[in-house]
């Protein structure tokens, strides 16, 4: 697009206040002056301003376009020159951090059972189209005052990659990554999302209370099998040949879940260990998790 096109669709759009600031830049609450809508407008910065879009990370992001389901973020419409980019976004009125943090100490199961609900719904739309997430935590988690949940920046990880720090410098957190990404594993699957999801579904149940608050990939490791057990090789055999594999004591799982996510029910907790797999091989998928008897609570 250029230069001049592109000031003239950014017209389009009357910039209000700023919401938010994440990995790949700011985000500011905008006004359709056509329709007189409300959207979200992400300014993703470049890594490389000189070098401008790579024309893989256009291409990825057009594709993202046609993703289309209640409990995805609608990605409106994609802007850009030679060295700016800027993604419209449906506008959602609060992320699941901030929801934490207006509810303190607990959360309704049924909330709880709702959100998942959606999430898992929103997953499984987007795995069967072959896009995964890579980053998902609860300030990628969108609700509506209505309780609708929607998935945002959907496929940006694989556009642009996961760097190390946010735009604002803020450390990218570990929190919700899975064993085997942490081992250094390249290939990522849909599983990589499930572990994600686990990880969610208890600090919604413990009304944000992180469950593995890692301060480095080493704390983050033994966190998750200082609760869950080390994996030993029957159940994992292919851990040892990962890139960035070291060897842990060999920790005994915690023998009941609920000491430590109490105001989840059996099933609650028994759905939470099928997410919980360290071996990304046996993780549940998002499909196999809605059938869960969890659900007909
Ligand atoms: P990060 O990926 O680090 O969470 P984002 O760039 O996704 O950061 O956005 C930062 C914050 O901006 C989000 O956590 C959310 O609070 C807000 N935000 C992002 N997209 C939207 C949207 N479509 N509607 C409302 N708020 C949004
Ligand atoms: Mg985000």
């Amino acid at each position: 697009m250029k230069a001049i096109d592109f000031l003239k669709k950014m017209n389009k759009y009357e910039k209000l206040e700023k919401i938010g600031e994440g990995t790949y830049g700011m985000v500011f609450k905008a006004k359709n002056r056509e329709n007189q809508s409300i959207v979200a407008l992400k300014k993703v910065r470049l890594d490389d301003e000189e070098e401008g879009i790579p024309s893989s990370a256009l291409r990825e992001i057009c594709l993202l376009k046609e993703l289309k389901h209640i409990n995805i973020v609608r990605l409106l419409d994609i802007l850009h020159s030679d060295k700016k980019l800027i993604l419209v976004f449906e506008y959602c009125d609060q992320d699941l951090k901030k929801y934490f943090d207006s509810c303190d100490g607990m959360i309704d199961p049924n909330i709880v059972r709702s959100f998942l609900r959606q999430l898992l719904c929103g997953l499984s739309y987007c795995h069967s189209h072959h896009v995964l997430h890579r980053d998902l935590k609860p300030q990628n988690l969108l609700i509506n005052k209505n309780g609708e949940l929607k998935l945002a920046d959907f496929g940006l990880a694989r556009a642009f990659g996961i760097p190390v720090r946010c735009y604002s410098s803020e450390v990218v957190t570990l929190w919700y990554r899975p064993p085997d990404v942490l081992f250094g594993a390249k290939i990522y699957s849909t599983s990589i999302d499930m572990w994600s999801s686990g990880c969610i579904f208890a600090e919604m149940a413990n009304a944000g209370k992180p469950l593995f608050p890692g301060s480095d990939v080493e704390d983050e490791l033994r966190r998750i099998f200082k609760l869950l057990g080390t994996p030993t090789e029957s159940e994992w055999p292919e851990m040892i040949n990962l890139p960035d594999y070291k060897h842990f004591p060999n920790y005994q799982p915690i023998a009941n879940l609920s000491y430590v996510i109490p105001n989840l029910s059996p099933k609650g907790i028994y759905l939470l260990k099928k997410f919980l797999v360290c071996n990304p091989l046996k993780r549940i998928s998002a499909e196999q998790a809605l059938k869960h008897g969890y659900f007909n609570e």
